[in-house]
């Protein structure tokens, strides 16, 4: 059985043990210590990093009982060696900021408003817990007034214990859930003066001013409850500078400076909107011109079938044309190239006639690809854009002689 050195000292970085036993582990070596301080992955705490006898430790995993340490490349020193093991404190220091905020913010939202916390994930950005209430009782004011306790506990430094309890001790805490995977509790504040109590096998801080400030970001529907995302520490300073970052991009792309960043935006977006929509007018217009052409040098009622260029190509610019060819009744098959691919689109009058979304579907087979409709309307496409005049061709006598 190893030794846990990071449950009675989560602030012991360098360390000595024997390797008792090695394993594999998906693959890669993996050693087994009489005594370790890496804290192996469990309770929404991710695994710590570091060295065993100079070989890179990438995840630790409690496995029936035995803490493997999974190495990063090669076998590591023999069974029986005795080596130097040292823990990658910022990666360590990071998850107990993480961990003990989650602690601090659960009982914040345990004591406001009465939300049980029912999962913790550590995540590489940023964490979350789920509440067992909707988020129709969690409003922002609610995340803001936990956030703002969270951090008052933080800013009070209390003391923080982690230790095994005895059956009477248990019975004398206020746990904020129930003590079923053993006796360790973390307790926040002085003897006698206990603000929060949970069983955890987690490492925590000496005093909570360790975690430093805990910043809820959002909340979301999950389940018949809610997920909190939030961040701690060291990881608030890195998240303000990237969203600082973001911002000084977006102001210097828009050229605004960054509080005026929503209004402009705002203006961007409805501009854009105003000119899509004038678009579509013009494209529209230039459609009609484009069929009265068409049509004032075509015999009466033969179908037109036309390979259309530039904007009139697009699918959206073949759809204004043959739906203006039909209005001036006549059978449109036309065709165009967007981006080294054939698209159609078949129109005519409302009444009986040639199918023109069966005509369309083989047309469509020609170029390779698929399409279809109903008999007045009808679109598709296809890769094979060199085939796309043969295609109108044969659309074309199918057309004229039915
Ligand atoms: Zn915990």
């Amino acid at each position: 059985m190893t030794q846990k050195l990071h449950l009675s000292d989560p602030y012991m970085t360098q360390f000595e043990a024997t390797i008792t036993a090695t394993r594999l582990r998906e693959g890669r070596a993996a050693l087994v210590l009489d005594r370790t301080a890496f804290y192996p992955e469990g309770g929404g705490q991710p695994a710590d990093h570091g060295t065993v006898g100079g070989a890179p430790v990438v995840d630790v995993v409690e496995v029936d009982g035995e803490i493997l340490h999974v190495l990063g490349t090669g076998d590591g020193p023999a069974a029986g060696s005795r080596v130097a093991c040292a823990v990658d404190w910022a990666r360590r220091f990071d998850h107990m900021q993480q961990h003990h905020g989650q602690h601090l913010l659960s009982a914040a939202f345990q004591r406001l408003r009465g939300a049980a916390t029912t999962s913790f994930h550590l995540g590489m950005e940023t964490c979350t817990i789920d509440l067992d209430q909707p988020p129709a009782r969690l409003p922002r004011e609610a995340l803001s007034a936990a956030e703002a306790e969270a951090n008052r506990l933080v800013w009070a430094d209390l003391p923080v214990e982690a230790r095994e309890h005895t059956p009477e001790e248990l019975a004398a805490l206020p746990l904020r859930k129930d003590a079923t995977k053993g006796a360790r509790i973390v307790l926040v504040g002085g003897a006698g003066d206990v603000v929060d109590a949970s069983p955890c096998g987690g490492t925590h801080p000496r005093r909570t001013g360790e975690v430093g400030a805990i910043a809820v970001l959002r909340a979301q529907k999950w389940g018949a409850g809610t997920r909190v995302e939030f961040a701690c520490g060291g990881r608030v300073l890195a998240l303000l500078h990237q969203a600082e970052e973001r911002l000084s991009r977006a102001s210097a792309v828009l050229r605004c400076a960054p509080p005026e960043l929503a209004v402009a935006v705002g203006k961007l977006s409805e501009e854009g909107q105003a000119r899509r929509k004038e678009l579509e007018r013009l494209l529209v217009a230039l459609a009609a011109v484009e069929a009265d052409r068409l049509v004032g040098c075509r015999p009466a009622g033969a179908p037109v079938a036309v390979r259309l260029e530039g904007s009139l190509g697009s699918p959206a610019g073949l759809k204004a044309v043959a739906q203006a060819l039909a209005a001036r009744g006549r059978i449109a098959l036309v065709g165009g190239v967007e981006e080294d691919r054939a698209h159609l689109c078949f129109a005519r009058a409302r009444g009986p006639g040639v199918h023109l979304g069966e005509l369309l579907r083989e047309s469509a087979e020609t170029l390779g690809g698929k399409g279809g409709g109903a008999p007045e309307l009808a679109q598709g496409s296809g890769p094979d854009a060199v085939r796309l005049d043969e295609a109108l061709a044969a659309a074309a006598s199918r057309a004229g002689v039915e």
